[in-house]
């Protein structure tokens, strides 16, 4: 409706639900959203839609706007890069196909991860079984749960900062589509990019301009900066990139419930980038309340 929003702040455009990391369903998440006080909230599950739909219905019934959304797993040569797609269709074939088979090998990663943990500490395939919802996402988090509760470390950043760091020699890289290939299948989807967390690594090294140009060319709409695992130095670099060709700039918590230490509204995104990302999505429709 031009002129008129139909949603309210504050805006928080990154969040997890049990379908993939976070502790909360995401009908607890949406209502733990409302109670933090915030107007809007995204849910971005790692490589699944599959809790869009129980969100909207919470979401509906909280009084909150959701945007549906995901964090998708994808590579740069063999740097991980997460990036976030939010309102596109998802029933498109070939985010279908693309997710189903990052889930798969997710599975299989954290499965022989496990086998290898399993030589030093008596940790099996069921102990993280039972940390997951049927259909989940899997990731290193559930290990870290299974490893909780064996009694092998007292909290997810605790098994995080050592058996399940990627120098700890138990851990394993999995399958993800190329971060061009990957904005392309989002935006063909009627689906708006955003790269999540993009200056985690210091130097920013993973995406030079170049690469960022070539990125924007393919549809890339936006950088997740406001976000507390951004590094001070790579970020200030990337906001003059953002300027330069003309991506919004989102902040967002990363909530993970009580998985993580971050906490909903810690960083927010503008009424004016929401407008601008919902503008340009054509494949989904946010659940305004
Ligand atoms: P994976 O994608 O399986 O390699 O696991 C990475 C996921 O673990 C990301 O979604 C992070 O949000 C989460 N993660 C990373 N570090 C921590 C930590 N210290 N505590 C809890 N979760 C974490
Ligand atoms: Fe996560
Ligand atoms: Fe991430
Ligand atoms: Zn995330």
């Amino acid at each position: 409706m031009a002129g008129e929003r139909q949603f309210r702040g504050p805006i928080d455009l990154h969040a997890h639900s049990s379908v993939s990391d976070g502790t909360e369903t995401p009908s607890q998440l949406v209502r733990a959203a409302s109670a933090a006080g915030l107007g809007t909230v995204a849910l971005t599950d790692h490589d699944s839609t599959a809790g869009w739909h129980e969100a909207a219905a919470a979401a509906r019934t909280a009084g909150i706007t959701l945007i549906p959304g995901m964090e998708f797993s994808t590579r740069v040569s063999s740097a991980s890069v997460h990036l976030l797609a939010y309102l596109f269709d998802p029933s498109d074939a070939g985010i279908v196909a693309e997710t189903a088979r990052v889930r798969q090998a997710r599975l299989v990663r954290a499965e022989e991860m496990v086998e290898r943990i399993g030589v030093d500490y008596a940790l099996t395939w069921d102990d993280v079984l039972a940390q997951t919802t049927p259909d989940a996402t899997v990731g290193r988090p559930h290990i870290a749960d299974a490893l909780v509760a064996r009694g092998f470390a007292l909290t997810r950043s605790e098994a995080f900062a050592g058996i399940l760091h990627w120098e700890s020699g138990y851990y394993q890289p999995h399958y993800a589509p190329d971060l061009l290939r990957a904005v392309g299948l989002v935006v063909a989807a009627g689906g708006v990019p955003v790269i999540a967390h993009p200056a985690t690594r210091g130097a920013g090294d993973v995406i030079p301009e170049a690469r960022l140009a070539r990125l924007v060319e393919a549809g890339l709409f936006g950088l997740e900066l406001e976000h507390r695992e951004n590094k001070t130095a790579a970020k200030a670099r990337l906001y003059s990139l953002a300027t330069k060709y003309g991506l919004v700039v989102t902040g967002s918590s990363d909530y993970h419930g009580e998985g993580k230490p971050n906490r909903l509204g810690e960083n927010t995104t503008t009424p004016e980038v929401l407008d601008r990302i919902l503008q340009q999505a054509t494949g989904s429709e946010p659940v305004f309340a």
